[in-house]
């Protein structure tokens, strides 16, 4: 049985806690500049010139679903260099099509776009509900958040008795005809466009007309959940990725000063590709690292010296060793929950991971006591990929790829170790302490 020590549970509530008040990825980042907010964290427009004090820690937004987070080091930045964490806010799921309500006699039901790549199964017979972003009608327009917070749509099953070889072929479902979530009985003297506009706004408390355009996300209204012998494993929807983005944050409140500049970059949009101008792929990271640099005094070359004396970890979930399956793993590399943090490594560079950014991180993990394990895809398998490649090509930054094992990795209710959160926190905040990255050869 693994020990499980308070520490290590609090931990794991915390996250349980911020995945069940983060529906949307707008609502993960909302929560997370509450939570910045109370730690003295102050907000940093893009539009604006910055003024940045020593020592100062500031975010920086955009477009809501984004956030870059930093603390300013001790030591001067050329030397120092940047600590950056990078992970993703985004989860595989199922999105509001623009004009979702139609009439299927004798229901209402929401036609949904597939975000991502879910495992679609697994978002039948569930207490789903909505929440995302609604753009309003104003003197200019604005962007607020809404969440229906109680069970409010709902993909039944087919019958087995409709479907007797389900337990055979496993559950397909057509994407156009038999995605769209159940709402209501219609009502007949209401158009269906109408019916579901008047929820919405009687939710957000405006007007229909009022509202001009959405994004709104189905999500899961069941609570993450403790379980196993111990309760030494988590259950939850969006652990891939909100996992990461609340260890690296986690590890950023750790500590108060540090050498280096400490970086957090969360992106949007890593299940799609991560090119929109707000993911991975953007200029977000860059700009706002040579911005800082600029607030310092320092000109781009002097930024480019910080660049080359940086190191970026890139966390994103790995694929825990599941015994029903064993077929599927690489017998030498089967990544055990609650052994730690994985170390993702993938010749063909899925992952950024390379000899000395590894020895680099194995490391980190000695000095803060937490154990670690190697990960690389069966060879007949193509492997995923993350924000790692993306983000450290457009820097320059050496870089790795890290994660912890999770199972079900996209499945409404993902699967994780209760001990292995606080061991990635232990790592990355090694890591950010870190006063000099030390060059190969
Ligand atoms: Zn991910």
């Amino acid at each position: 049985m693994p020990q499980i020590d308070s520490h290590q549970r609090c931990q794991a509530q915390d996250l349980l806690r911020f995945i069940d008040a983060s529906p949307s990825p707008w609502h993960a980042v909302a929560r997370m500049i509450e939570w910045l907010e109370e730690e003295g964290f102050c907000g940093l427009d893009e539009r604006e010139s910055w003024r940045l004090e020593a020592c100062g820690r500031y975010y920086v937004l955009r477009d809501d679903s984004s956030l870059i987070a930093f603390v300013l080091g001790t030591d001067p930045l050329p030397e120092a260099g940047f600590r950056l964490v990078g992970a993703h806010t985004d989860s595989p799921g199922l999105r509001l099509k623009p004009n979702p309500a139609h009439a299927a006699e004798p229901m209402l039901r929401l036609g949904v776009e597939i975000y991502g790549s879910p495992i679609l199964a697994t978002w039948t017979d569930r207490d789903l509900s909505l929440a995302g972003r609604v753009a309003l009608r104003g003197e200019t327009p604005t962007v607020c958040l809404v969440d229906f917070e109680e069970a409010l749509v709902r993909l039944p099953n087919l019958a087995i008795h409709m479907n007797r070889e389900v337990n055979e072929t496993g559950l397909k479902l057509d994407k156009q005809t038999e995605l769209p979530l159940l709402l209501a009985v219609l009502e007949q003297e209401l158009p269906p466009a109408q019916q579901f506009l008047k929820l919405l706004a009687e939710c957000i408390d405006c007007s229909e007309q009022a509202i001009l355009g959405f994004e709104l996300c189905a999500y899961d209204t069941h609570k993450g959940a403790f379980w196993g012998a111990e309760g030494e494993f988590i259950a939850s929807s969006r652990l891939d990725n909100l996992a990461s983005c609340h260890a690296a944050l986690e590890a950023l409140l750790a500590e108060e000063e540090t050498a280096a500049t400490r970086v957090v970059a969360l992106f949007d949009h890593e299940e799609v590709g991560s090119e929109s101008f707000k993911g991975a792929g953007s200029s977000f990271l860059q700009d706002c690292l040579f911005r800082i640099g600029a607030a310092l005094g320092l000109g781009p070359s002097e930024v480019r010296r910080a660049l080359a004396a940086s190191f970026l970890i890139s966390a994103d979930m790995a694929h825990a060793f599941h015994p029903n399956f064993s077929g599927w793993y690489d017998s030498e590399h089967k990544l055990v929950i609650n052994q730690g943090p994985a170390i993702k490594v993938n010749a063909n560079l899925r992952y950024t991971t390379e000899a000395f950014s590894q020895a680099l991180f194995i490391g980190w993990c000695e000095e803060a006591n937490v154990p670690f394990q190697l990960y690389v895809h069966r060879s007949t398998l193509s492997c995923g990929t993350t924000i790692g490649p993306i983000a450290s090509a457009r820097l320059g930054v050496r870089s790795l790829d890290v994660g912890n094992p999770l199972w079900a990795m996209h499945s409404v209710r993902e699967s994780a170790g209760t001990c292995d959160h606080a061991f990635l926190i232990g790592a990355l905040t090694q890591f950010f302490a870190c006063p000099r990255i030390p060059v190969s050869g």
